[in-house]
């Protein structure tokens, strides 16, 4: 029996995995990285027991040695894939807070701006005072941070 299970999915929902262990979390750098992801590096750990609970990524061959796996409903990064080892994505994880990284890879894409990322400025209280109407507004449509049943809700479009 495993002593508890790590969830996650991709943001539409149609791709829920869960695992038993999570280890060697980090953030790589790496211009592939960067580019699978869309963002400024890549945050993946080894998924040890790792199931799809519901549906299965869509694979890209991004080298000779490694397939990346992403939900083909939404786009979601999921996987790193080499080897018997598969990496996930920490943030598409449902608890991404529990599973900080430990280590720095691919130091040579790493963006000249990245030590500054947490000093930018943030917005102000009258600044966010400003945006409170239009985001109260939105409903998500976004899988929850938890397994369910059935996603979408029946009746729910799209
Ligand atoms: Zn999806
Ligand atoms: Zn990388």
């Amino acid at each position: 029996m495993t002593a508890s299970r790590i969830t996650g999915g991709c943001q539409c929902g149609a791709v829920r995995f869960a695992c038993e262990a999570l280890g060697k979390a980090s953030i790589c750098h790496c211009r592939m990285c960067q580019k699978a992801l869309g963002g400024y590096f890549g945050p993946f750990g080894v998924a040890r027991g790792l199931v799809w609970t519901r549906g299965e990524p869509k694979r890209f061959q991004s080298s000779n040695t490694v397939r990346r796996g992403f939900c083909a409903d939404c786009g979601t990064p999921l996987t790193y894939e080499y080897g018997d080892t598969v990496d996930v994505t920490l943030g598409s994880l449902d608890d991404p807070a529990a599973f900080p990284p430990l280590l720095q890879i691919g130091l040579e894409g790493r963006l000249p701006f990245f030590a500054g990322l947490a000093d930018l400025p943030v917005r102000t209280a009258a600044q966010n005072d400003q945006y409170a109407a239009a985001y109260a507004a939105i409903v998500s449509y976004q899988h929850p941070d938890h397994d369910t049943e059935a996603w979408p809700p029946a009746g729910r479009t799209p």
